[in-house]
């Protein structure tokens, strides 16, 4: 049997870590890095008679994802204790949430292969404190245990088993988080851990109506390797099963050196972890009038962005989606079209050559270096005829390495167009006077002659010439030839 006899069942937990001041049981602050051990306290360092009290931002921002995510909100929720013991856990126990979590039965919609909307199924999202961190490496020998991200605050969202490729996985997550950086709950900053996953994938031949058993992967956080390793566990899980043998329910560790996963640990079940309410925080009940006031605080969503550039700005479909996908972009794109007026150049700018870098850069949209006042005078030096686009485009990507007024970068490389009529003049003539064989053929009708005798002129000066000049002069020199 092949890979088209099986079909491929995969459920994913998204930590992301909340972007409160503040830590969810004390007041110290959730900055990412800082020296080894300054963000922390004696309550969360787990010293012996420190009590812990909920800081109240997390619920609010917990009860937003929940709203964008067609979340019911519960009235009477409560923590938990989740009891294991790690090194980077000082107090033996997690507090988190078990059997009444804020919010249960969402969904988030995608679009699969086919382009069709397709619901994707959340358990709950639950609230949980971070563990701290073990530094191995630099210390000869030993590992140290830095515990500034102990306390900081995460929502857990657990999807039901509704995805099914890796693509639908990948889709999923881009969507999630989206939602979570519209409403500004966390900054999902993958590379410093704020937006991780833990990923189930499980298979089962065609039709057959059981689940199949479910490996699952720590802690992804980035969507290459979530890709790669969904891809490696369904083609491991098919040889297991082809070869005869049976799939154990595990943990696993992806290696994305080797692109394998290996096993950590046998997979525990909730027992193991001797959940029972938190008997040092109050339960949390919720009224109906602040959850209406949260849901009146939710800022406008993708879809509505999406709908407004429609109408607006003229976008197409595709466009508006690709840009919307990213509040960074989308925020980008808005603040220019303020300032320039020009919603076409804003959206082709981004989606072409701003887009492309960050895919060749492997960065987010929240890390462009520049700003829309950047951008917007880049599209009005163009406007302008101060410089061409083909310069516009040496321009961004001189932004991305050393961001600075255009004007400022055009000056200094001195990239400014020629625009003045004598000299593009000479430049015509010049050009005219090697290429004979253009000027017949624009003369005998070929048009695209001109466009050739523009691209000489263009390659003489760097890109510097002004087209429109040159094409204008170029037709009123031959004409007089
Ligand atoms: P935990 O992993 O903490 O024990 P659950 O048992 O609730 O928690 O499952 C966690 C995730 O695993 C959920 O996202 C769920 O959709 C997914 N999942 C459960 N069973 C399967 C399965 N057979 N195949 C793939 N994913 C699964
Ligand atoms: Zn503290
Ligand atoms: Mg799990």
């Amino acid at each position: 049997m092949s890979r088209e006899d099986y079909e491929v069942v995969i459920g994913l937990e998204v930590h992301a870590e909340l972007s409160t001041k503040t830590k969810i049981f004390c007041s110290c602050p959730t900055e990412f890095g800082g020296e080894p051990n300054t963000h922390c306290c004696p309550i969360c360092m787990a010293m012996p008679g420190t009590l812990p009290v909920l800081n109240e931002k997390v619920v609010e921002y917990a009860v937003k994802a929940g709203l964008a995510t067609n979340c019911e909100i519960s009235r009477d929720s409560k923590n938990d204790r989740k009891n294991y013991f790690y090194p980077d856990l000082p107090k033996a126990y997690q507090i988190s949430q078990f059997d009444k979590p804020l919010c249960e039965n969402g969904y988030i919609e995608i679009e699969d292969k086919n382009e069709q909307k397709k619901k994707i199924r959340l358990t709950r999202i639950h609230i949980e404190e971070d563990a701290g961190k073990l530094n191995h490496d630099d210390f000869g020998g030993g590992s140290l245990v830095d515990l500034n991200r102990a306390g900081v605050p995460l929502i857990e969202i657990v999807s039901e088993p509704d995805i099914s490729s890796s693509d639908e996985a990948e889709k999923y997550l881009r969507k999630l988080k989206s939602i979570l950086e519209y409403i500004e709950v966390s900054d999902c900053k993958m590379q410093e851990g704020s937006f991780r996953a833990d990923v189930n994938v499980s298979i089962r031949k065609k039709g057959e109506k059981k689940l199949g058993t479910r490996t699952e992967m720590k802690n992804m956080n980035s969507f290459r390797s979530i890709v790669r390793g969904i891809e490696y566990e369904i083609d491991r899980q098919i040889d297991v099963i082809e070869s005869g043998g049976k799939i154990e329910q595990e943990t696993l560790r992806w290696d994305d050196v080797s692109g394998k996963t290996f096993s950590m640990r046998d997979k525990e079940d909730a027992q193991d972890y001797r959940y029972f309410p938190e008997p040092d925080l109050v339960a949390i009940r919720l009224t109906e009038e602040y959850i209406a006031n949260v849901k009146s605080s939710l800022p406008e969503l993708p879809e509505s962005r999406k709908q407004r550039y429609l109408d607006k700005y003229k976008l197409t479909e595709r466009e508006a989606k690709l840009i919307t996908a990213s509040k960074y972009l989308s925020n980008l794109f808005e603040e220019t079209v303020l300032k320039t007026n020009n919603p076409k150049a804003a959206c082709n700018w981004i989606l072409s050559d701003i887009s492309r870098i960050l895919n060749e850069k492997e960065i987010e949209p929240n890390e462009i270096p520049f700003t829309s006042d950047n951008l917007a005078e880049l599209i009005k030096l163009i406007e302008k005829g101060t410089i061409s686009s083909a310069i516009a485009k040496k321009v961004i990507e001189e932004l991305f390495e050393n961001p600075k007024e255009p004007s400022k970068i055009i000056e200094e490389k001195g990239w400014i167009q020629i625009s003045d009529e004598g000299a593009i003049k000479e430049i015509v003539l010049k050009i005219l006077e090697t290429n004979p064989q253009s000027v017949q053929d624009y003369k005998g009708g070929k048009d695209k002659a001109i466009g050739f005798l523009v691209g000489q002129a263009m390659k003489q000066t760097k890109g510097k010439a002004n087209p429109q000049m040159l094409n204008k002069l170029f037709i009123e020199e031959i004409n007089k030839m």
